[in-house]
């Protein structure tokens, strides 16, 4: 891991949230902060991060409501809750939630950086529900779920090229690059657009972007 991690800190506590963020900058975290529920949304359903830290008790929408937002959103960074609510009940209810850990309040800085280091060993590539234009692509069923109609069933060669795309969704790819990634026994760079026109059919057309002269991105997500 030698890119800067980038954490979201959701905390209302001004004193505690300015403790945070010089701890996790001393740590070389990227640090973005919100003191409320709905600014926290907005940042986690616009900007990508790679560990949540959220407290439970929090202005406008609760963590865990705002948790349960993005994670509905398909927002599958991994989530710390950081609350003064810590009997097992309520770590049962974090965890249910959404959460992929939880400490209670007052916590020991070092083991909250040693968890916080835990979550960033999740790799990305072993999260199996992956954002895509209008819905959720589930990997491992290669099924994409939409908000307003029935879900829809890919081939196993659909959905390893929506899958390619939906990882990396701010890349250009090239038909090169897709050729070799999902269709290496193939030849024919064409094989790659007959499987983007396949998707597009299924998806709406909006599902993948053409990059004049270049290839193919994952289309715009909301
Ligand atoms: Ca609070």
């Amino acid at each position: 891991m030698n890119e800067t991690p980038r954490i979201l800190v959701v905390e209302d506590d001004p004193r505690l949230l300015n403790m945070l963020t010089d701890l996790l900058m001393s740590e070389g975290y990227s640090v973005t902060t919100a003191r409320d529920g709905q600014r926290a949304l907005h940042l986690g359903l616009t900007e990508e991060f790679d560990n949540l830290l959220l407290d439970r008790g929090l202005p406008v929408i609760e963590g865990l409501d705002l948790l349960s937002k993005l994670r509905r959103a398909g927002v599958q960074t991994p989530a710390l809750i950081l609350s003064a609510l810590g009997n097992p009940a309520d770590r049962v209810e974090g965890l249910d939630r959404g959460a992929e850990d939880y400490l209670a309040k007052p916590f020991d800085i070092d083991e909250l950086l040693a968890r916080l280091r835990v979550l960033r060993r999740r790799v990305a590539a072993t999260i199996p529900v992956l954002r895509v234009p209008g819905g959720t692509l589930d990997t491992e069923s290669r099924t994409v779920a939409f908000d307003y109609q029935e879900p829809v069933l890919l081939s196993e060669r659909e959905g390893d090229l929506l899958e390619r795309l939906a990882r990396r969704p701010s890349q250009v790819f090239s038909r090169a690059d897709l050729l070799a990634e999902v269709f290496a026994d193939a030849d024919d760079p064409g094989v790659v657009d007959t499987y983007v026109h396949y998707l597009r059919k299924k998806l709406g057309r909006g599902a993948i972007t053409t990059i004049r002269g270049i290839g193919y991105q994952l289309g715009r997500l909301p």
